[in-house]
């Protein structure tokens, strides 16, 4: 009677069944799965025993680890030489170097590896590109609105309905000589007059700015960011 360990595989045993027929590629797939598995298996086993007995888990080394360490200061170098190789190659193909899967995204990292490294989904440098952004954006919309706003002053000026000290007052609180839109203390410096006086005269030239240029009055942006006019 055979033994189990007698039993002899026929000529076709690995791509083939014993009637010939050909093995399906999903169980060649599923099988090799498997394997794959249980090498992972027999290596996480070795690893353990090895860290268990006190050696260095790295092949069949024999060497003591360094402390605070599992392997010794040979592997050790070697796994770190290995690593930055890797990140290099990584980096230098614009790569994550955490998965080296997806590309990296404002820094070394993908988004999705930054974020459990880090409490803001976005990256430093993304957000400081916004936030830099952003204020270009309303610096120019300032800038804009300030050169519509003179043009309109330049026009009532010149028509005549504005005139004497709330004349004078305008041309100085819009910065026509100057380029700088003056506070109304700083208009009230210049002319000697008090604050509350340069707000009166002023009061008019305001509301007739107003109905030509609706919402888009320098003044009324500017309080939210430097407070020009009071
Ligand atoms: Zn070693
Ligand atoms: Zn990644």
């Amino acid at each position: 009677m055979l033994s189990t360990s007698h039993t002899v595989r026929g000529p076709f045993s690995r791509s083939t069944r014993s009637n010939g027929a050909a093995i399906p590629a999903r169980r060649k797939r599923r099988a090799a799965e498997g394997s794959r598995l249980n090498r992972r298996k027999r290596q996480e086993l070795k690893y353990w025993k090895r860290r268990a007995t006190g050696v260095c888990v790295d092949g069949r080394c024999a060497n003591k680890p360094e402390v605070g360490h599992t392997r010794c200061g040979k592997h050790l170098r070697q796994m770190s030489q290995c690593v930055t190789k890797r990140r290099n190659e990584r980096m230098a193909q614009g790569l994550c170097i955490v998965c080296g899967e997806r590309p990296k995204f404002w820094g070394h990292r993908c988004i999705i590896c930054h974020q459990p490294c880090s409490k803001n989904p976005l990256p430093y440098r993304a957000r400081r590109a916004l936030r830099l952004y952003r204020e270009a954006e309303s610096l120019y919309d300032a800038d804009w609105i300030q050169a519509k706003a003179r043009l309109a002053v330049r026009k009532l000026l010149a028509s005549g309905e504005i005139n004497g000290n709330a004349a004078k007052a305008l041309r100085l609180y819009a910065g026509l000589d100057s380029g700088k839109w003056w506070t109304y203390s700083e208009v009230g410096e210049l002319m000697h007059i008090s604050k509350e006086w340069v707000r009166r005269l002023l009061e008019p030239s305001k509301i007739a700015l107003g109905s030509i240029l609706g919402d888009n009055v320098p003044w009324r942006t500017e309080c939210r960011t430097q407070r020009v006019g009071r």
